[in-house]
């Protein structure tokens, strides 16, 4: 295997590995401490020496440090350089497929938005680690030989993330446990499939080439991604001006219409309403977002439960969410008023 900084590299295929921080690049000063660390310290290309001795494929390893952060201070500036080098790297042909490190709290929310303004023909494998670098029995580096074995596998494609030997496609992902390794769940959906000792075992095709996965997929459903989007997003222009605001709110007992109200006076462009089980919304704060409507905010309703959706039906008077939870919703209205703008 090579390892390479920057890219120089003579190989007739490789896979580029983007590194953006999180616990998988974590520190601690006691192996013993899997939570009293600093995210996003070690840098890339040393997390890829962790795993040299056992990548056994022809491909070379291409590193790239991106960022180094801790994924819950993610924001739209790193969202859009990160997709501009995805974007760079996808189109050059000896590339098979890219993996990006990345902190797990935020890991749902950027696989789904690269997935929907990129819409990837090769494989873009999002990894992470639940604990640092430093620690006694780190789950990084197998996760990231995992998903540098999805990224090499003959046909794989679309955005996917790998944790715990499992394969998640990137709509349907979802942090479910603030500590245990294996954190994430795919739902109703279930897993793309396993990564068993070097090999992939599918359970279903990789969800980017699937229709039914991309009616699920507001603006992933024309390819590629409308092209004001795209243009805002992968130019690298200052990234600031264009994002239109778009929060969340949530629903539980006593849920009033502040929150809305102040949203709406602060000049709040989008607001994502993640409901009660079928996307309810209690009196107050669903008046409070009709008249959010009235005065030109868009508005969709998720759900706060885990599993499942919000059906809806012809009576409803906020739109749905299409089956996204609401962070995943709050980047699809993101993107909806970008594409506008
Ligand atoms: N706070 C960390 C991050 O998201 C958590 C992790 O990576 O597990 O970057």
């Amino acid at each position: 295997m090579a390892i390479n900084s920057g890219t120089a590299d003579t190989s007739p295929s490789k896979i580029v590995v983007l590194g953006t921080g999180g616990t998988i690049a974590g520190r601690a000063s006691s192996a013993g401490d899997n939570i009293g660390y600093t995210a996003g310290e070690v840098g890339v290309a040393q997390l890829l020496e962790s795993i040299g001795a056992f990548q056994n494929g022809a491909l070379a390893l291409v590193a790239e440090q991106v960022a180094q952060v801790d994924s819950k201070d993610m924001d739209f500036a790193l969202w859009q350089r990160l997709a501009g080098r995805c974007a760079h790297w996808l189109a050059q042909p000896e590339v098979q497929g890219i993996v990006i490190t990345h902190g797990t709290d935020t890991l749902e929310e950027t696989a789904y938005f690269l997935q929907a303004v990129l819409d990837p023909a090769k494989p873009i494998v999002l990894t992470c680690a639940m604990r640092p670098a430093t620690a006694l029995v780190p789950d990084g580096p197998q996760n990231l030989l995992d998903a540098v074995t999805v990224a090499a596998t003959a046909g794989a494609h679309g955005v996917v993330a790998v944790c715990a030997g499992n394969i998640h496609g990137a709509l349907d992902v979802q942090k479910v446990h603030s500590y245990k390794v294996d954190a994430f769940s795919s739902g109703d959906a279930g897993l793309v499939g396993v990564v068993e000792e070097g090999r992939v075992r599918l359970y279903r095709p990789w969800p980017g080439a699937v229709d039914s996965y991309k009616e699920n997929m507001p603006l992933a459903q024309v390819a590629p991604a409308p092209a004001a989007i795209k243009n805002i997003v992968l130019r690298g222009a200052d990234a600031d001006g264009y994002w239109p605001r778009v929060e969340i709110v949530l629903n539980y007992a006593g849920a009033s219409g502040l929150l809305v109200d102040a949203l709406v006076a602060q000049g709040v462009r989008g607001i994502v309403a993640a409901g009660t089980g079928n996307g309810t919304l209690h009196v107050d704060l669903q008046a409070a977002l009709l008249r959010a409507m009235a005065a030109g905010v868009r508005v969709r309703r998720s759900t706060r439960s885990v599993f499942g959706r919000v059906l809806a039906t012809p009576a409803d008077a906020i739109p749905d969410a299409h089956g996204l939870s609401p962070v995943k919703a709050r980047i699809a209205l993101l993107l909806e008023l970008l594409a506008e703008a």
